[in-house]
């Protein structure tokens, strides 16, 4: 096939040995990325790209799989480009000797900013040529650019920008512009890089030459899986790859392993719409059933040197945000403890009633500088697992074993850390009853997971072997939808002033984009209203991004665009086929997307990031197990 032919070839004109990689070359393997959409084709040629890198230049090959997923630095440590486009349309006037207005109007018509640069810089002689790019001197400006603060901020960024536009040739204005914007838009993620990584070292030994067609193949797949349960558990490739090239993918389990001070990506849930079900998917397993607390998903690492880091859903720095959990703990582990990851939700507490607080209070909680003393809402840890303890992973341990190493290791201390609550039963009134115990109690249903068998922790994925039961599934659609606001329509009478109502959209991973899904205008207090204008209009942008796949119908075409940065929790009644909404197109009709009929804001999500909001494919699922379990067909949306 052309992936497998694409896969053994090398790029064609390859750099000198031993230099560093050259930025062209990155950009010539994004342009053939770019053209095609076949996920085999993509991994071929980024597989051929890194296999050069670590042939020539395995000193770049860290810089060059930053680039590829655009980012400049673990994703824990939180380090972001995502310069605004008023800065970058400066940067490329002044790069190209071209006025602000005419670039500005380019992009009106062309909607790229990349492609504006790319053509604006066509047009451009230059009588001394600066030296070439390299992938590694871009990735280091990247940084550069990153940490630059404070208040002649802008103009030094500019400056830096600046330099490495015009040092850019061909088609590099186009992928540095949009690498710049932080939305590369090629389609490479995480789940297209790690194959690619792991084919390419594979491939660069001399032995695989010898195996046969179907051997190698094996081999590959193999490899990858390695790779990416290794990623999982220590997500950080300044340590992987160096790793990687000096004991091969075979030796790399053995080297980097879950460590404390490293947030690994939490496991998550399927979502269930009955009891009946959860007893079906569980049938011949012994399982458990625990409350689903309703606060803030904290990842607590106990470090060797004593340190501690608390961490979100999100692998997000959440520390500074709960120094009263920091002071707290030490109290709650035994001597013989030296260090630990669990995996925990905090909520919030009420001190004199004992009891615990909704979700909405714990959301009025400060972020960032909290000082113990002006701490309003205290809150109370609830772990529900042990991922790491004292040197050793635990992840492959059942969860029976790992909440046993729980109890041993720790004291509860009532309002402070406590064990999530937990029952046994497989008789569904038991479940029914506890279900209701966990609502009274603010909690928001159950999680009812697997206790001996397929009952390991996986890292970062959704799995069948934790169930989610929420209260509001049991009437609605199976789950709360986190959605993308992408436009607002100004209010009219009570809301004047306000947005009357928002245009929501999910992601598609593979098409990375996001596509409409309904609008909303119900389940708002004034509060919220008040505060979604001011939270708004920082991020309104003059038009929809090329990446929002919408309808222009005068019905829908919102009045002000944002950015998309906030993501909110939305309840819904069902889902139906939409002839405007974008949602899941060709997922489920070849030519309508999905809509979200009687949409209600429930809450702000934000533990997420817009990129993580519900998927285009989800969406399709939560449509067909609908059309499964209900009676009558589909509604048609109007
Ligand atoms: P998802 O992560 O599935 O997209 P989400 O972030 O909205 O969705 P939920 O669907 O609410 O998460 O369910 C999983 C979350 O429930 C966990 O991330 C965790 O924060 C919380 N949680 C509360 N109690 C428990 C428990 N006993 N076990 C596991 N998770 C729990």
């Amino acid at each position: 096939t052309t992936a497998s032919k694409a896969l053994m070839e090398t790029p064609g004109s390859s750099w000198k040995s031993g230099s560093s990689v050259p930025y062209s070359a990155l950009c010539k393997t994004f342009e053939k990325i770019e053209d095609t959409t076949k996920r085999l084709q993509i991994t071929a040629y980024l597989t051929a790209f890194l296999k050069e890198v670590i042939r020539l230049s395995p000193q770049d090959l860290v810089a060059c799989v930053y680039l590829c997923l655009n980012r400049i630095g673990p994703e824990y440590e939180g380090k972001e480009l995502g310069i605004g486009e008023s800065i970058l349309m400066k940067a490329v006037a002044q790069a190209t000797g071209r006025t602000t207005q005419s670039i500005k109007a380019d992009m009106d018509i062309e909607g790229d900013l990349g492609s504006v640069a790319q053509a604006s810089k066509g047009n451009q002689k230059t009588m001394f040529p600066p030296p070439p790019l390299t992938v590694s001197s871009v990735l280091k400006t990247l940084q550069e650019i990153a940490a630059i603060t404070g208040t002649s901020s802008q103009a030094l960024k500019i400056a830096k920008i600046n330099k490495l536009l015009v040092a850019c040739k061909d088609n590099e204005p186009k992928y540095l512009i949009r690498s710049l914007e932080g939305k590369l838009r090629i389609g490479l993620a995480e789940l297209t890089v790690l194959p690619a990584l792991a084919h390419a070292c594979v491939l660069s030994t001399s032995a695989v030459k010898k195996l046969s067609e179907e051997r190698r193949t094996l081999l590959l797949a193999e490899a990858a899986a390695t790779l990416k349960h290794v990623y999982n558990e220590l997500p950080n490739y300044d340590e992987i790859i160096p790793a990687l090239l000096k004991y091969g993918i075979d030796g790399l389990p053995e080297k980097c392993k879950l460590r404390p001070g490293v947030p690994l990506k939490p496991m998550l849930a399927h979502p269930t719409k009955s009891l009946t079900e959860v007893l079906n998917r569980f049938e011949n397993l012994t399982f458990t059933c625990e409350y689903k607390y309703d606060g803030e998903r904290a990842q607590i690492h106990l470090l060797e040197d004593g340190s501690m880091k608390i961490y979100s859903r999100n692998s997000e720095n959440l520390s500074p945000k709960y120094p009263d959990i920091m002071e707290s703990l030490p109290k709650v582990f035994k001597s013989n403890v030296k260090s630990f990851v669990l995996d925990c939700e905090a909520v919030a507490w009420d001190r004199e009633k004992n009891c615990i607080l909704p979700f909405q209070v714990l959301s009025t909680r400060k972020r960032k500088d909290v000082t113990t003393a002006d701490i309003q809402v205290q809150v109370c840890v609830f772990a529900f697992d042990i991922l790491f303890l004292n040197g050793q992973a635990l992840t492959t341990s059942t969860l029976k074993r790992r909440r046993e190493m729980l109890y041993e290791h720790f004291n509860e201390v009532p309002g402070i850390f406590t064990f999530a609550k937990h029952m046994e039963s497989t008789d569904v009134e038991d479940i029914q009853t506890f279900l209701n115990l966990a609502v009274e109690g603010n909690c928001e249903g159950l999680m009812v997971k697997t206790l001996e068998h397929e009952a390991s922790y996986e890292p970062s994925k959704r799995s069948r072997n934790w169930l989610k039961v929420k209260k509001d599934y049991l009437s609605g659609v199976g789950d709360t939808f986190d959605l993308v606001v992408i436009g607002g329509y100004n209010g009219r009478g009570k809301r004047t002033g306000w947005y009357g109502g928002f245009l929501l959209a999910c992601y598609d991973e593979d098409k990375e984009e996001y596509q409409t899904i309904c609008k909303l205008g119900t389940g708002f207090t004034e509060e919220d209203l008040a505060q979604h204008v001011t939270a708004l209009n920082e991020h309104k942008i003059d038009k929809p991004k090329p990446y929002y796949d919408w309808t222009d119908t005068p019905g829908l075409r919102p009045d002000v665009w944002f950015e998309p940065v906030q993501v909110w929790e939305i309840k819904a009644a069902d889902l139906s086929i939409s002839p405007t909404h974008k949602a899941a197109m060709g997922l489920v009709h070849a030519n309508k997307g999905v809509s979200l009929r009687f949409p209600r804001f429930l809450r702000i999500r934000e533990d997420k990031k817009a990129e993580q909001a519900t998927t285009a494919s989800q969406v399709a699922d939560f449509y067909r197990s609908q059309s499964i379990n209900s009676t009558s067909a589909p509604l048609e949306d109007c």
